[in-house]
């Protein structure tokens, strides 16, 4: 017993929230039942009293009518019929007469029993002592019905001439307790297995908020290997790209026309390499909310004029039309400066890159009404194929066909794109059609 005590106080020292779980699981229901019990046993006993005081004021009834109808058998037998019926918890209804020494039945709810002589010596008791006698006793096959049995002396003008003997019937409360006493117990198990699954839940609970912050310190670890490893990686691909353009133009002169091709590629892949690495460090930032938001008033004409700028030598190389249309009053919003030229950076490049012909439109409106300004980047390219459009802003999507096999990128660009729109409370669209071209179009709010 000791030792089952001891490791049952060292595994609730180890585990202190097992108190609360045999509390809720045993405690709780087994209190409520023992209250139940306790209460409807409580409710027997009064029950009991009152039955008995019933008793008593039925054997004084009785006893008046009793002594004045001794000589009218017949009348006194019908009294005690009607009293037996009004009275259906009247288990048994006699009137005894002393002949000698023995008690003869003179009325009886049973007509059968008339005549009997009868020999319980609680009769004698009461005869003898000349008083009520009331007893509560068990009868029955299994002796399992609870009466209360009186055996009370009635007289006339004085002088003891029999006996009322009675039973009381307590079968009605007690099935009705025994009952209340089961549904309480159902009451408890119900509680229990409750009690038990609250539990269980809980501790899947405990282990989702265990797994996700491990998640988190996974996710945490991971941002900052990405960040690092990124950020490290820019170093050696400038250098790679600075040797690469030093060394084409120290032997400029004594390359064959395929070794110059062979050289643009080597430089075309640093390229890629440079942009991916810095989508990822971009992507990492923005998921570790390190990247910066700060706002400042922006002239959002003179941001767009010069973000369009830098693509020029590459759109005369494509040989596309860029055009740019805003609004004759200027348009302020209120945003972080590179933020913004991220979005129109990314937007445009992706229009000039999936572009073989035709032009490219960067178009700015302004609605007074929503207090938003609409941008628009059109072009006249490839176009999206609707099952694309619908992923488009998913991170690494890209769609594969044949026009696009050759086309360099990272799938990362209008993802960065979009959280930066909705970080600064506007929204973004895409309308397309496959080999017509496509409109990327988003709002944001004006300063
Ligand atoms: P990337 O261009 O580096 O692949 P993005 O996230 O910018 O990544 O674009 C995702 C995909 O959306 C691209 O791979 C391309 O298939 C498609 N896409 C984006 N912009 C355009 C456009 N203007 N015209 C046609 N397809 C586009």
């Amino acid at each position: 017993m000791k030792n089952i005590l001891r490791i049952f106080f060292g595994f609730v020292k180890t585990y202190p929230a097992i108190l609360y779980s045999i509390f809720l699981i045993i405690f709780l229901p087994l209190f409520l039942y023992l209250n139940t019990f306790f209460i409807l046993k409580k409710f027997e006993k009064n029950v009991d009293f009152i039955l008995q005081k019933k008793a008593i004021f039925l054997q004084s009834v009785i006893s008046e009518f009793a002594s004045n109808f001794l000589k009218n058998q017949e009348i006194l037998q019908e009294k005690i019929e009607k009293i037996s019926q009004d009275n259906p918890e009247v288990k048994f209804l006699r009137i005894l007469k002393k002949e000698g020494d023995e008690f003869k039945i003179l009325c009886s709810q049973k007509k059968e029993e008339i005549g009997a002589i009868l020999e319980d010596p609680t009769l004698f008791l009461s005869w003898s002592q000349n008083q009520t006698i009331a007893s509560l006793i068990l009868i029955n096959e299994n002796q399992k019905e609870r009466v209360w049995k009186i055996v009370a002396p009635f007289s006339d003008n004085g002088e003891k001439i029999g006996l009322i003997s009675f039973a009381l019937s307590l079968k009605e409360t007690d099935a009705l307790l025994e009952r209340s006493i089961f549904n309480a117990l159902l009451a408890m198990i119900f509680g229990i297995l409750f009690s038990l699954f609250l539990i269980i839940q809980h501790t899947n609970l405990f282990g989702y908020v265990e797994t996700t912050k491990k998640l988190k310190e996974i996710d945490k670890a991971k941002d900052e290997f990405i960040r690092m490893a990124s950020h490290e990686l820019q170093a050696p691909i400038a250098n790679i790209r600075g040797y690469l353009e030093d060394l084409k133009e120290r032997m400029k002169t004594r390359l064959l026309p395929e070794e110059k091709e062979d050289f643009e590629r080597i430089d075309l892949s640093a390229k890629n390499l440079v942009n991916l690495v810095s989508d990822i460090l971009t992507v990492s930032r923005l998921e570790g909310q390190r990247l910066d938001f700060s706002t400042e008033k922006l002239s959002v004409n003179k941001e767009i004029e010069e973000a369009v700028l830098e693509f020029s030598p590459r759109v005369k190389e494509k040989k596309l039309k860029l055009s740019i249309s805003l609004p004759e009053e200027e348009v302020f919003i209120k945003a972080n400066k590179w933020r913004f030229r991220e979005i129109i950076t990314n937007l445009v490049s992706n229009a000039v890159k999936y572009t073989l012909e035709g032009e490219i439109k960067v178009e700015v409106k302004v609605d007074k009404k929503t207090k938003r300004c609409y941008i628009s980047v059109i072009d006249s390219g490839i176009g999206i194929s609707a099952e694309a459009q619908q992923r488009l802003f998913q991170k690494f999507f890209r769609e594969k066909k044949k026009e696009t096999a050759e086309i360099p990128g990272t799938g990362l660009g209008l993802w960065i794109t979009k959280e930066i729109v909705e970080k600064i409370g506007g929204k973004i669209f895409v309308e397309s059609i496959e080999g017509k071209g496509s409109k990327f179009f988003f709002y944001l709010p004006l300063a």
